[in-house]
């Protein structure tokens, strides 16, 4: 039996002051405790959440790392930082750091092993574009980024990733998939984990959907089959996350 995730991926909002409101207002709405609840913010964020989310069930969870311990790398954040201050989630190959960081499926995957080599576990997303849709090639799309991700995981780890699929149309547009196409794909996903990693492994991976979710259509989607939860952008900046994270299945 999976347990059902909502994350939280905050992007670049937020300052650290905000971000403590947010937290205090969130941890009186969420009356889940079968829902693992993660809380992906922006770095400068992470050590007052890290305060915040102290005796509650909230996890930390980070949107971005760097695939080497340490050196030479400005601006940029490793694991070990990540690790010490008790980041348990970061966030690895969303769209947006695709795109305008031009992060491919090598890098990703390195970021992958290097969350994992400290303890922390990546959230790896991955979905088509509008085009790849229309084009009729988002399962080949999809299996790629999930092969490439997860390569040379152990079983062990392949058990606890995470993997998010988020067509990309569906981000930040108010367009979500319907339950139908996000079920297909995250089936497909729980696929070709199997052939890569076998069958028994594959039903516990957690596959989570991330598109425009809201308090209206969490329920829905979460019922799916092999929907196992939410990554969620515009929706968690406000008291409506705790309603996706409460919402009845
Ligand atoms: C995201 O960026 O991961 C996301 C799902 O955004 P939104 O919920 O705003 O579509």
């Amino acid at each position: 039996m999976r347990k059902r995730m909502v994350a939280g991926n905050w992007k670049m909002n937020k300052t650290p002051r905000e971000a403590v409101d947010l937290v205090n207002l969130l941890k009186d709405k969420i009356d889940k405790e079968d829902v693992d609840v993660v809380l992906c913010v922006p770095a400068i964020n992470l050590i007052a959440v890290a305060e915040s989310i102290m005796h509650t069930n909230i996890k930390l969870g980070a949107e971005n790392l760097h695939y080497e311990n340490c050196g030479a790398y400005t601006g940029e954040t490793s694991a070990t930082m990540l690790k010490e201050i008790g980041v348990k989630y970061v966030i690895v190959g969303h769209s947006e750091r695709r795109s305008y960081f031009k992060e491919n499926d090598v890098i990703v995957n390195k970021k992958v092993l290097k969350a994992f080599e400290y303890g922390i576990i990546p959230i790896v997303c991955v979905g088509e574009s509008l085009e790849e849709r229309e084009d009729d090639i988002t399962i080949e799309k999809i299996r790629i980024q999930v092969k490439k991700a997860l390569k040379n995981l152990t079983d062990k780890q392949a058990e606890s990733v995470v993997v998010a699929y988020e067509p990309i149309w569906a981000i930040g547009t108010g367009k979500h998939a319907t339950n139908e196409q996000a079920q297909e794909i995250c089936h497909e996903i729980r696929k070709c984990i199997g052939e890569m990693f076998g069958e028994k492994i594959a039903q516990k991976t957690r596959i989570l959907y991330g598109g425009s979710v809201n308090g209206k259509n969490a329920n829905e989607l979460f019922a799916m089959p092999d929907i196992d939860g939410g990554l969620v952008g515009g929706a968690s900046l406000k008291e409506e996350f705790a309603n996706i994270v409460n919402a009845d299945v």
